[in-house]
């Protein structure tokens, strides 16, 4: 794969003269962590129980959105109308509810060693997710110690517009005090890819769940990779591609 190439398309795309990375954003589900089967278990069930046609499926094609947006959507979709707030806070605590008779979701095969090789540049690692799980905070630290700053972490408690709204990225970029070519994004899911886009950034994908990797490509990723593991063993070049 010629990197060089596809980062020389993104930068005249954008209008930058080159990549001066200081950064690199990470989504959390399906990137750091591999908790989407539990998600996709668990809100494919309380969706079902309240009456929606929702399967594993359909929960990797709206991974990034908040839970409330999630409820809504569906909402719009089949019944014409949006969901009450009462629908939204009861689904999500049954989705949170169940989630937590789940044991703790492990670290993503090769995301330790990748945010590892990151920090090792001297670049920042930081986190843009769509959770808003109250544990979140200690999960992270206690998976990856001290590589995530908790002012570089934007969870849906920080955004209105969850992704694929920019606004999560955009965020992250005014709290890292980045520019669009100084940091890249990895992300999983296609409505992720489409946020990260959104603001102006390139984007990775790895494509980590169950979805053809032609989704991704459609959502706008530059580069796609199989697995976290795979990109990471690509990290060196790829970094170098940016110089
Ligand atoms: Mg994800």
């Amino acid at each position: 794969m010629d990197y060089r190439k596809i980062i020389d398309k993104y930068l005249q795309l954008q209008g930058h003269k080159a990549l001066q990375l200081r950064a690199v954003l990470f989504d959390m589900d399906g990137v750091l962590f591999n908790s989407m089967p539990y998600h996709a278990e668990a809100w494919s069930q309380v969706m079902s129980d309240a009456g929606y046609t929702f399967s594993k499926e359909d929960v990797y094609m709206n991974e990034g959105r908040t839970g409330a947006d999630t409820i809504n959507t569906a909402s719009i979709a089949q019944f014409g109308h949006p969901s009450t707030p009462e629908e939204i806070d009861r689904l999500c605590k049954a989705k949170c509810d169940i989630f937590a008779t789940y044991p703790p979701t492990p670290r993503m095969e090769g995301a330790l060693e990748l945010v590892l090789k990151v920090k090792e540049l001297g670049l920042t690692p930081m986190i843009v997710t769509g959770s808003g799980t109250p544990t979140l905070l200690n999960k992270i630290e206690s998976n990856f110690p001290g590589l995530f700053n908790t002012s570089h972490i934007v969870t849906s408690f920080n955004v209105k517009r969850g992704k694929p709204y920019p606004d999560p990225y955009l965020l992250a970029l005014e709290k890292g005090n980045l520019t669009p070519d100084q940091a890249i994004v990895v992300e999983n899911a296609p409505l992720g890819v489409e946020a990260a886009v959104a603001a102006g950034l390139f984007t990775i994908a790895a494509n980590t769940g169950p979805l053809k990797e032609s989704v991704l490509a459609e959502a706008g990723a530059n580069l796609i990779f199989p697995s976290i593991q795979a990109l990471c063993d690509e990290w060196e070049r790829i970094y170098q591609s940016t110089k």
